[in-house]
């Protein structure tokens, strides 16, 4: 929601460059289903006649090409489950990239595996002459029965109508969930599930509260600001004070978010009106990193 400040710092951050590498490692075990769904769509298509991603909703949705750019991308979302790390910029501009380049592999695929007769296509015609070809001699299937004529020059239409559609498809992993879960700033690995302490009391009671417990994360002090919250009452008054941090187990870099909440309805989404929640007050509720300890600590030994 556009009135919660993130924990984790916005993802256009630049990647520091130790984390270059295992970005590249996000980037190949992405680019690995790339291949094997365009090897498999080009196999099912020479051994079946069955072009999965041909499939056009209404006659001109490109559904089929959306659902396999979806499948070609899947491999950064799986990837970045395995790592445990959010794409960074190489693994960014693969997940761009993989929707298109796994359609135009699907055509290199075909003309590498196409024999006829035992001929290797690929030793009678050129890569750009076959998929001319192909391009050209494309129908479109109404149903099981009406065809259209093979449609020459306007099978370059098609295909970027294709093009188009897996390339939308690819960048529906940006929606999914390894997308945004909360990762540290420094190495892009996930953070820790929160651990969450509140405190209860009226507006007026946990104003000065929320102020001295920003004042120690600004300190770099969040156990004294979980200590202080904890020892707040704990009953059903108006408003609670909530500090939840967040640890990266890598770099020893810490995460909060500090919120006064009050109970009411969210902001509707979508026309529907959620059901009511404990939700932020608005200009008491900061998040951010919270300590660099461990990382000042390595730095005081090395000197
Ligand atoms: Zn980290």
């Amino acid at each position: 929601m556009s009135t919660d400040p993130a924990i984790a710092p916005p993802l256009d951050k630049p990647t520091p460059p130790k984390l270059f590498w295992s970005d590249v490692v996000l980037a190949g075990l992405g680019l690995s289903t790339t291949i094997l769904s365009a090897l498999s769509l080009a196999l099912l298509n020479l051994r079946a006649h069955v072009a999965l991603y041909a499939f056009l909703v209404w006659g001109v949705i490109p559904g089929g090409a959306i659902c396999c750019g979806l499948v070609s991308a899947i491999g950064f979302e799986l990837g970045a489950r395995v790592l445990g790390k959010r794409p960074g910029r190489v693994a960014r501009a693969g997940i761009l990239l993989s929707g298109p380049l796994g359609y135009a592999l699907i055509f290199v695929f075909q003309y590498l595996l196409l024999d006829v007769n035992g001929t290797p296509i690929s030793s009678v015609l050129s890569f750009g002459t076959f998929v001319d070809t192909v391009i050209r001699g494309a129908t479109i299937k109404f149903g099981s029965t009406l065809h259209t004529p093979q449609l020459g020059a306007a099978g370059y239409g098609l295909v970027a109508l294709q093009a188009g559609g897996f390339f939308l498809g690819g960048l529906g992993v940006f929606a999914m969930p390894s997308m945004g879960r909360p990762a540290c700033a420094q190495c892009g690995r996930y953070l820790s599930e929160p651990a969450t302490v509140t405190g209860s009391g009226t507006a007026a009671e946990l104003r000065p509260q929320f102020a001295y417990a920003r004042k120690l994360l600004s300190e770099a002090n969040s156990k004294a600001a979980s200590t202080l919250i904890g020892a707040l009452p704990q009953n059903d008054a108006s408003h609670r004070l909530r500090l939840e941090t967040r640890a990266c187990a890598a770099c020893e870099l810490e995460y909060c978010r500090l919120s006064v909440l009050e109970w009411g309805y969210p902001a509707p989404e979508r026309g529907k009106q959620p059901p009511a929640t404990w939700i932020p007050v608005t200009g008491l509720d900061v998040g951010g990193q919270v300590s660099a300890a461990g990382m000042g600590q390595k730095g005081v030994s090395q000197v």
